[in-house]
């Protein structure tokens, strides 16, 4: 079948579609193409090409699952439409009335799907324990237990959980362990090296890095889970589109030297957080002073580029520290190469309780911080000037 139309003149409406090699792609690029296409062709009846249709498999998505996969040290990977898409991505792997032993405080809207959509659709029931008291964690496994779903560090205490010690517990009852790797990045902590079965992220935060993308990707760590989230991805159409595929492919390039400068500067703001009279508290797990640190050695690479403290002083007082913030800025998110300040009272926690909040240890004096890949002594600069403004009445 001849696809190119260069030999013979054709006119104008099917030159339109048919002129050129549209459909080719340069094998020998620098970078995968960023492949529109919803269909592929087949060149006869007996035809079986690798690609046939872009909700079944895409050459871009592919490229990016591949190098995830191949960071997280796993065996393959599917792209999501966002970081929550991933998790019900995952949760679609159980049966009907599963039950789920669940990490206290973990991110709101995996919380938000378990309790108020999949106990509903699906039956699914939930035990919330702190993952690191694991007398709790076996106490809480009924016969219908199915799965593990870890989260470390937790947002936006920075809580750890001991991975290795919660995934010999599920092995030993065949239970799967997934685990939230977003706070993390591949880069931090590879958690299938410490036996979890499933890794989700959302790539909105460290993967795309700029804060210019949702995402989220799912690896597993054997053949049969990935063959089975492939088959879930494809029914259920749960896939990220070949330009934000291109972006958290082009995210990963730098993820390393992203990571180890934010990482580095978040160490660097944390112990000068920690030494200023105006912070009440800072909670980081590359310091010494957090109680997980030793956890943090064994498991993490560093510290983590996310960094919270509790400020003295009242909402004012964060008001007045917020607004004289000239680097930083206030935002929901965080993993960009910007430096961020999210308060977890009014804005990612908020639709809790003040109750809840309570139980979480989330006071109205907590900051959280993002570090980005600015300079360290301009960031330090700025949290300096912004606590006298909060200091000052
Ligand atoms: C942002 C986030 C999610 C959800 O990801 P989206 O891309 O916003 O859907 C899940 N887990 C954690 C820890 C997150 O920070």
């Amino acid at each position: 079948m001849g696809l190119t139309m260069s030999d013979k003149p054709r006119n104008f409406a099917t030159r339109t579609i048919h002129a050129g090699e549209q459909f080719s792609v340069a094998d020998n690029a620098i970078f995968p193409a960023i492949v529109t296409a919803s269909s592929f062709t087949k060149r006869s009846l007996d035809d079986k090409p690798e690609y046939s249709y872009s909700r079944v498999g895409n050459p871009t998505r592919h490229a990016y699952e591949t190098c995830v996969a191949a960071l997280e040290e796993g065996v393959g990977a599917v792209a999501c439409a966002s970081g929550v898409n991933a998790t019900a991505t995952v949760l679609e792997l159980l049966p009907k009335d599963a039950h789920v032993v669940v990490m206290n405080g973990v991110y709101g809207g995996t919380f938000r799907i378990m309790e108020d959509y999949r106990s509903r659709t699906s039956g699914l029931t939930t035990t919330y324990v702190d993952l690191n008291d694991l007398e709790a964690v076996a106490a809480a496994i009924k016969p219908e237990t199915q799965l593990i779903w870890i989260e470390s560090p937790t947002n936006p205490l920075l809580h750890l959980v001991d991975i290795k010690a919660v995934c010999d517990l599920a092995k030993a009852r065949g239970i799967l362990t997934c685990i939230d790797n977003t706070f993390c990045s591949p880069w931090n902590q590879r958690p299938i090296t410490l036996g979890v079965d499933l890794v989700m992220h959302s790539a909105s935060k460290y993967i795309g890095g700029h804060s210019d993308l949702t995402g989220g990707v799912v690896v597993a760590a054997n053949d049969s889970l990935l063959a089975r989230l492939r088959r879930i991805s494809m029914a259920i159409g749960a896939v990220q589109g070949p330009f934000d595929c291109y972006l958290a492919l082009r995210g990963l390039k730098t993820l390393d030297v992203r990571m180890e400068r934010q990482c580095a500067n978040a160490l660097q703001v944390a112990r000068f957080l920690e030494s200023h009279a105006q912070v009440e508290q800072v909670y980081y797990p590359g310091l010494e002073s957090h109680p997980q640190h030793e956890l943090c050695k064994r498991q993490m690479r560093s510290g983590g580029a996310v960094v919270a403290m509790k400020v003295k002083g009242d909402r004012a007082a964060l008001n007045r520290l917020v607004e004289a913030l000239q680097i930083f800025v206030l935002a929901d998110s965080l993993g960009g190469v910007e430096s961020m300040i999210n308060h977890s009272w009014s804005m990612s926690h908020c639709s809790l309780s003040p109750e809840q909040k309570g139980v979480m240890g989330i006071s109205e004096n907590l900051l959280r911080l993002s570090v980005g890949i600015e300079d360290y002594r301009d960031l330090i600069e700025d949290l300096n000037g912004a606590l006298r403004a909060a200091a000052a009445v």
